[in-house]
């Protein structure tokens, strides 16, 4: 079949994979380049954040468990050294090194033959939809647009530390984690819930009260860089995974935990 996709996220790559993987033939549009939204700007760490049983701790945990058969899958697909952008530290925790993995994920769905074309923001729903057997919008909160559906957003923070620390720490939803440089450590993230995106500078307070509790535990960090981002999510939390048509689903509000919860993410279809 063939199979559109609109968004270039993790959601996006992840279903663009595994449509490819099943030998359909798949056409993923992102409107700027990939990864451009909340997917980099994550951190990358894949740690279980509760115990509860609520629908997203299910399929985040589900998510987490297949990770390890995933990246081994994709580093052969793709001839790329397995420690180079997922390790596991134990206990359930891994990691995903966040500045290679999106071109790992796009490198193996063109390597089964999925067209990837980025700089194209959909603007027209009904029109990518022609001629096409199924459309995936994975577009985050860019679906709001397209839809109507109303995605929210839980904004986050995130810094990069000059320093090291020697193992993952995931304490009271703040994360601390080695880079895969090894001299470099990666943070976050402090959370709160906006109608519309963030734009302009961070939130001094926000800012403030992250880097308060990194310096708690790691005083000996220096800090290299720190950003915002604007993760699609849905109020209750619970991701919007639904197909409001036989041919037309939507796969959004990963909300916090995308990056662990993607590969739990099925086929529409
Ligand atoms: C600071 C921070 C730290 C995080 N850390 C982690 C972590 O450690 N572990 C974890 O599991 N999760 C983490 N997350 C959450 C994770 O990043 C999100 O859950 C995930 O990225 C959501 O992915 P997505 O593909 O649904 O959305 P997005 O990544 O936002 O992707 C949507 C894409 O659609 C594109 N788009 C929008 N409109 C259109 C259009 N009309 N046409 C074409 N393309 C369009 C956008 O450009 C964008 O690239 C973190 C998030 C933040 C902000």
């Amino acid at each position: 079949m063939n199979i559109n996709l609109i968004g270039g996220g993790i959601a996006g790559l992840m279903l663009a994979y595994k449509a490819a993987s099943a030998g359909h033939q798949v056409t993923l549009y992102e409107a700027n380049h990939i990864a451009s939204g909340a997917s980099g700007k994550a951190l990358g760490v894949l740690v279980p954040v509760t115990g509860l049983n609520r629908p997203i701790d299910i399929l985040q945990r589900q998510g987490i468990a297949a990770w390890p058969a995933l990246a081994q899958q994709l580093a052969a697909e793709t001839n790329t050294p397995l420690a180079s952008f997922w390790r596991d530290w134990g206990n359930g925790n891994q990691q995903l090194n966040i500045t290679t993995i999106f071109d790992i994920l796009a490198q193996a769905i063109r390597a089964k033959g999925g067209t990837i074309v980025e700089n194209h923001p959909i603007t027209n729903l009904a029109e990518i939809r022609q001629n096409t057997d199924h459309t995936i919008l994975t577009a985050g909160y860019g679906t709001k647009a397209l839809t109507g559906t109303p995605v929210t957003i839980s904004a986050g923070i995130a810094a990069r530390f000059t320093g090291h620390i020697e193992n993952l720490i995931a304490q009271d939803n703040l994360f601390l984690c080695p880079d895969f440089t090894e001299n470099e450590v990666l943070a976050g993230s402090v959370n709160w819930s906006l109608k519309e995106p963030h734009t302009g500078p961070i939130p001094e307070d926000k800012r403030d009260e992250l880097l308060r509790r990194v310096y708690a535990i790691a005083p000996h960090l220096q800090l290299k860089e720190i950003w915002l981002g604007n993760r699609p999510a849905q109020t209750p939390r619970t991701p919007l995974i639904t197909s409001p048509e036989p041919t037309l689903h939507i796969v959004t509000a990963l909300s916090k935990i995308g990056m662990g919860l993607a590969p739990a993410l099925e086929l529409p279809f």
